[in-house]
């Protein structure tokens, strides 16, 4: 097995049967994605090298998931409760929303169903017709076994009985971000990845392709490879810089483009769920590790200075500082294309959404999976039906969660503040605005194959944000009405029941995977 000191032999070409490639950067994206590809590419066919700067450093945030980030750890085989330990994490069933219909109200947007279907139709169809009949049936919240948990702070894992309504959630983590690299970097290179530390400083590319060739680093030397993976963050060093691809800008529906992070202790009771907190020029958010409590202010530049998000920020977190605010910059949108030529970017250098719905691990994932899929062999690098097809599935998978989370922007109440009064009269997307004229219309949520979200995340975001069906699904009334109220009371009366019962998420870290001499620090 190489070690990562081993000196790399440099400009030596590659085995005729093997394809280098090469990941530049070594942020969550590049140690992802090394750990992805060795453990699925056959090693005979390919070698791995990833290349990071440790004086460029990494981003250094992004410590909140969502559930298919436990898809992606059990294909490598790595065990929950150790990579919890090294990484500080807790558990995410999770995003609160607080003031982001109206300033002082909240929702919940769970990793869970709401209700269950009868006579084989969605339930938001019964509660629908349920609540337009007058019925008090209360909110959609009332009917999410893991929303119960999180109000109660609870925490078991999910029963393996689909009957059970103890099984209608999944779980996703909160973690040290820095730390979940390094655990990857230690399970990928012992896996057969080599590390490289240098600075790239100049590409060098085939005239007759335009296809990249050798990144050269600041010690003069050069690597060459087959393939590149662009995980250089924000620099995005070979897809925007060297391949030139455009970059898509969505800034006119996402206009934050500036985040101060800091952290504070733990928090105590310790919530199973990330909050985020609507403020006057963006949004704060609150994400509870086992260690630490991370917290930071997205804003619009256009809309506070970053003095004034300073003090929006100071103000707004549980307990001191532990550390001075951290400012990062950034723009909402995506390349044209993530895969030009023989380069692929994946992470930050493919695009930026704001971290509201802790989507950027999950495109990290999926890219990387679907390069997996879409691997070249040697000899056809760059086949362009492979780069059509990639570029295709990362394109649905931005645009629809550019979607979701215009959605919590343009349907706001927050009236008098400059920020939500523009983003309210903004035209959404012509794909959102059909998506909120179904759901108005007869209660349909989007139905994809591919990509986020499921039809439970848009009904949470569309009743937290105040947008109510007018009409539902007419099979719903095979249902009697009375039957229907009968059952609705006592699916809501076996949710409360079943999550009394149920401990605390401090008392589930501490069993399964809790580090030690960890202080809690009241809230
Ligand atoms: C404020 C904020 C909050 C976020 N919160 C979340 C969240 O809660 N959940 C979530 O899923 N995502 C979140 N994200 C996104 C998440 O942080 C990133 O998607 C993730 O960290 C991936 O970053 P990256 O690896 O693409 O880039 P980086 O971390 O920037 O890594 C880039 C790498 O490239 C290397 N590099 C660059 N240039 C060179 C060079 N010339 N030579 C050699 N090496 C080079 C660097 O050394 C580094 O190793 C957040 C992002 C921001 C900005």
């Amino acid at each position: 097995m190489p070690s990562e000191d081993a000196p790399y032999r440099t400009n030596a070409p590659s085995e005729p049967e093997r394809l280098r490639l090469f990941i530049l950067g070594g942020g969550t994206a590049g140690w992802m994605t090394a750990a992805a590809l060795s453990r699925l590419l056959p090693p005979a066919a390919y070698e791995l090298v990833l290349v990071e700067s440790d004086r460029i450093g990494t981003v250094g945030v992004g410590e909140a998931t969502l559930p298919h980030i436990k898809v992606f750890n059990d294909r490598l085989g790595i065990d929950e409760a150790d990579f919890m330990r090294q990484t500080g994490a807790t558990i995410k069933l999770g995003i609160e929303f607080v003031g982001w219909d109206l300033p002082g109200g909240r929702y919940l947007h769970p990793f869970g169903t709401f209700g269950e279907p009868w006579a084989g139709v969605d339930f938001q169809h019964h509660w629908a017709r349920a609540r337009l009949a007058g019925k008090p049936v209360g909110s959609l919240q009332d009917y999410s076994y893991a929303a119960a948990l999180c109000r109660a702070g609870a925490f078991e894992l999910p029963a393996e009985d689909r009957k059970s309504i103890r099984s209608t959630y999944a779980y996703a983590y909160h973690f040290d971000a820095g730390l979940y690299a390094d655990y990857l970097r230690r399970w990928a290179t012992a896996r057969g990845v080599r590390r490289i530390e240098g600075e790239i400083v100049s590409v060098g590319k085939r005239p007759e392709t335009g296809h990249v060739e050798t990144l050269t680093l600041r010690s003069g030397a050069v690597l060459a490879g087959d393939f590149f993976i662009d995980c250089s963050g924000f620099r995005s060093l070979l897809v925007g810089d060297e391949m030139g691809v455009p970059w898509q800008d969505w800034s006119r529906w996402l206009p934050c483009d500036r985040a101060l992070a800091v952290p504070t202790g733990r928090t105590a009771p310790l919530p199973p769920f990330t909050r985020a907190t609507a403020r006057k020029a963006g949004w704060t958010w609150r994400i509870p590790l086992q260690h630490r409590t991370g917290n930071g202010y997205v804003f619009s530049s256009q809309f506070a200075s970053e003095e004034q998000a300073h003090d929006t920020l100071l103000r707004a977190i549980e307990g001191p500082a532990l550390a001075e605010p951290r400012l990062l910059r950034f723009a909402a949108g995506r390349r044209e294309k993530a895969w030009a030529g023989n380069c692929v970017a994946i992470g930050l250098s493919a695009g930026f959404l704001e971290p509201l719905e802790s989507t950027s691990i999950f495109l990290i994932q999926s890219a990387a999976m679907d390069l997996a899929t879409l691997m070249p062999v040697p000899g056809r690098v760059a086949d362009p039906r492979l780069a059509a097809e990639f570029n295709r599935r990362n394109a649905i998978h931005y645009d629809r969660i550019r979607d979701f989370l215009v959605l919590h922007y343009i349907a706001n109440r927050r009236t008098g503040e400059p920020l939500w009064d523009a983003l309210r009269d903004q035209e959404p997307p012509d794909s959102l605005a059909d998506k909120i004229a179904l759901f108005r219309a007869a209660a349909q949520t989007p139905d994809y194959e591919l990509g986020l979200f499921s039809r439970d995340s848009w009904l949470a975001v569309f009743e937290g944000q105040g947008i109510l069906p007018e009409g539902y699904g007419r099979l719903a009334d095979a249902v009697p009405a009375d039957e229907l109220d009968r059952r609705m009371a006592a699916l809501r009366a076996r949710i409360a029941e079943n999550a009394a019962g149920v401990g605390s998420h401090a008392d589930f870290i501490a069993g399964h995977c809790g580090a030690d001499d960890r202080q809690a620090v009241p809230a």
